[in-house]
């Protein structure tokens, strides 16, 4: 009889059969591992979950009181038949890579992961293996980053032009990990930094785990916007153009994200300034993750899958696409609308 792999594609998710778990599974399971908090990969009403030590305060943040064991990086727990660990993904704080180990075969479930270090989040570790499943969400070789600190210094001249007309600058990113890795990129002494409710109360999680943000004030009901001049306000995308955002009356607007790559994507959210700034790999950071796991097959979840899983294959790698219900760098919360129709325009 023919061995059962170590993970197999379910319509719940993936799952492991040797340890009767799923990993980031879409529908509910009894047992669920979490590779990190965004709301495609940790969804509620699992029997139980585990994830890391430092993944942990923002899903219980976002799914409630739910039952949460938690691991250590690198540490090795015995599930069934199976032997797995979670490993830095460099994604977001607390993000991680799962390794699943069963009869000395060894598979890889990358989750989200970026693989340049960001200050925030645990640098991505490459983990050897056998099978390695890969988001490949900017798995075009259109997508290539430039380093952090070049697009910090844009974000703060941008800022400072604005404030020295008096103007605000909003700034939408994502509320878990695009925002406070901005946050942390922003210079201080340029003017106050304001924030939305949903990245307030992600920082507070943060803070409280003893991440270091810069002092922020948060934008409620009764905040008196011109009382804080030249501010820099960091809000989820779908609060610019909102009624909330209109109380910073002739602010310039911009947007950090990897699909600002794309400029139809910008020009359809009328944004004054798209910042490439994502926490995916790019193409290089793809292809470098994948040689380093040194496996030999690879399966491709979410993003520019058949593509990239052509190009694997044609440079040596057995690669498939698997289909996932994972959506990748979203521009609102919750993550839904993928671009790719912008890939004709931007991409060639
Ligand atoms: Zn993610
Ligand atoms: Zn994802």
């Amino acid at each position: 009889m023919a061995r059962e792999p170590v993970l197999t594609f379910t319509p719940s998710g993936i799952y492991c059969p040797a340890g009767d778990f799923h990993i980031d599974p879409w529908r509910r399971v009894s047992r669920a591992l979490i590779t990190h908090g965004h709301a495609d990969h940790a969804r509620p009403g699992h029997g139980r979950y585990l994830a890391t030590e430092a993944a942990m305060p923002v899903i219980r943040h976002r799914l409630g009181d739910i039952a949460i064991d938690t691991i250590r990086y690198g540490e090795t727990r015995q599930i069934g038949g199976a032997t797995v660990s979670f490993h830095p993904a460099g994604h977001v704080p607390g993000s991680a890579q799962i390794r699943v180990e069963v009869g000395g075969e060894v598979w890889v479930v990358s989750g989200d992961y970026k693989t340049e270090a960001d200050g925030l989040s645990e640098p991505f570790e490459p983990v050897r293996c056998h099978a390695f499943i890969t988001e490949c969400t900017f798995g075009l070789p259109v997508f290539r980053w430039t380093p952090q600190e070049e697009v910090a210094a844009a974000i703060n001249r941008w800022w400072a032009a604005n404030a020295a007309e008096g103007r605000a600058s909003i700034l939408g990113a994502y509320s878990l990990g695009k925002a406070q890795r901005v946050l942390a990129a922003l210079d201080p002494s340029i003017g106050p930094i304001l924030t939305h409710g949903a990245v307030e109360a992600t920082n507070r999680v943060m803070r409280d785990q003893g991440i270091a943000l810069p002092d922020t004030l948060h934008v409620g009901p009764d905040f008196d916007a011109k009382a804080h001049p030249g501010p820099l306000v960091v809000a989820p995308p779908s609060a610019l153009g909102s009624a909330w955002a209109r109380r910073f009356r002739g602010a310039s607007t911009g947007f950090a994200s990897g699909w600002m790559r794309l400029r139809g994507v910008r020009r359809r959210r009328a944004a004054d300034r798209g910042f490439v700034l994502s926490d995916h790999a790019d193409w290089d950071g793809l292809l470098g993750a994948i040689r380093a796991t040194e496996a030999e097959r690879i399966f491709v979840t979410h993003g520019y899958t058949d593509i990239f899983a052509r190009y694997l294959n044609e440079a040596g790698w057995d690669a498939q696409v698997v289909t996932t219900e994972y959506s990748g760098e979203s521009l609102d919360e919750p993550a839904s609308d993928g671009p790719a129709d912008d890939v004709t325009e931007g991409a060639t």
